[in-house]
């Protein structure tokens, strides 16, 4: 008997080996991650100089306790990243995981209000459906029933007014402009920010709004006094293509708060966090002179090594531009897979962020029945395929749907491994 709580009673294979795109198990069976884990391990596995900047920094200073210090690594780092991002100006605030960096974001929001002297400003507008993070905070902002639902009451929920998701029918600035009838009906001198993700991961298989949505949503926060966070923790560090995904169709916009998770350390360790703009940090420092939050690991000096050598990696290798070419070719091999399988009702996304939408052929809807995502998926895992199946998109609870984003330095060749298992794996299920 095993000692490990698993998320469930199947049973999971050990990895004993793992290298760019590939892992092993501990029966010598080699699968092909087709979804980095959870869109996590971006510059792929077996990073021997990513594992020798986390010894080399643990050799050289590794903190027994957080918080307390920053250190060169990590202001280092920072600068990198804003220059990365392409936002001048903005601090960096580290944590460990996604849901830690959503809980800071929303708290910081609320907090720069307070300090604008409008406590009244608590509420955070998301979507649905959306995924923020495991937290109860993140899950309270997550438009998603459900994993909402085993751990409720969550936070109370008028905080956390829902915005529609995007409606590719319409135009960015028409699908962006629905924001204002659900700030006018929260009222929005409550509401402290917007928050989504520029491309949607796990909750609607890549969804991705037109141009001039995120535009539009800036300019609509500006015009409430509202903060908006862009959610970039599974869509973000190059994967769709661009350095900040929030400008993914070359608008000129900047998040008040952006939000980082997975490709920042691409795995390697825990890191997280978000890059705050000058104004937000500004405004949080002269008032109380602190934001009143924190975790014991924040900032941890071996995670962020592996930041700083994952970084060294994205940008020494053109990593953000191969996932803008790879993804290329993915989704044109999806689109032959689509014309071809008719269970595949729509391929979508932006560079290595791609949706496989699932359904039944005879109604051309996908199906509330849980279970054709999960087929496919677990026929691929056989044929040595690792895909993600995702949840939410089609009742706010039930998906159908798989989430496809390989390592960013995913090969040709391997492209067409992925494609040809996926067709297998169509095929069969
Ligand atoms: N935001 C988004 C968009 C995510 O996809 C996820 C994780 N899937 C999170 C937040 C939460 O991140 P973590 O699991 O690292 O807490």
């Amino acid at each position: 008997m095993s000692n490990v709580f698993y998320r469930s009673r199947k049973s999971y294979p050990v990895a004993v080996r793992a290298e760019g795109v590939y892992l092993w198990d501990d029966t010598g069976k080699r699968s092909l991650d087709g979804s980095s884990g959870a869109l996590v391990a971006n510059v792929g596995h077996g990073r021997a100089g990513v594992a020798r900047a986390m010894a080399a920094q643990a050799e050289r200073l590794a903190f027994v306790h957080g918080s307390q210090y920053s250190s060169d690594v990590l202001e280092t780092y920072a600068t990198r990243l804003a220059a990365f991002l392409n936002l001048p100006g903005a601090r960096f605030w580290a944590v460990s995981g996604g849901s830690e960096a959503n809980e800071s974001a929303i708290k910081l929001a609320r907090q720069y209000h307070v300090e604008r002297g409008e406590p009244g400003r608590f509420k955070v507008i998301t979507r649905v459906p959306s995924y923020h993070g495991a937290s109860l905070g993140a899950l309270a902002a997550s438009g998603m029933g459900a994993r909402r639902e085993l751990y409720a009451p969550l936070m109370r929920e008028d905080a956390w007014p829902k915005m529609p998701k995007p409606d590719p029918g319409l135009t960015g600035e028409q699908d962006a402009d629905r924001l204002r009838a659900v700030l006018e009906a929260a009222g929005p001198e409550s509401v402290a920010a917007f928050m989504c993700e520029p491309v949607v991961g796990a909750s609607d298989a890549a969804l991705v709004p037109n141009a001039g949505y995120h535009a539009r949503v800036a300019e609509i926060c500006r015009e409430y006094g509202v903060l908006f966070i862009s959610d970039e923790v599974m869509a973000g560090m190059g994967r769709c293509g661009v350095p900040l995904t929030a400008r993914l169709h070359g608008e000129a916009v900047t998040p008040d708060i952006v939000v980082l998770g997975k490709g920042l350390a691409a795995g390697y360790a825990p890191l997280a966090g978000l890059m705050a703009q000058g104004h937000v940090y500004d405004t949080v420092m002269g008032g109380s002179g602190a934001f009143k939050h924190g975790f014991t690991y924040a900032g941890h000096p071996v995670s962020v090594a592996a930041g700083l050598a994952v970084l060294d990696i994205v940008e020494g290798e053109n990593l953000v531009a191969a996932a803008h070419e790879r993804g290329a070719q993915l989704l044109a091999g999806l689109e032959a897979l689509k014309a071809r399988h008719p269970q595949v009702l729509a391929v979508r996304g932006t560079g290595l962020l791609l949706g496989v939408v699932l359904g039944d052929p005879a109604t051309g809807q996908s199906d509330v029945t849980p279970g054709r995502a999960e087929r496919v998926a677990a026929r691929a895992r056989e044929l040595g395929l690792l895909t993600y199946p995702g949840s939410g998109a089609v009742d706010g609870v039930r998906g159908d749907h798989l989430l496809l984003g390989p390592p960013l330095s995913i090969t040709p060749a391997e492209v067409d491994e992925l494609l040809g298992l996926l067709d297998q794996a169509l095929t069969d299920a």
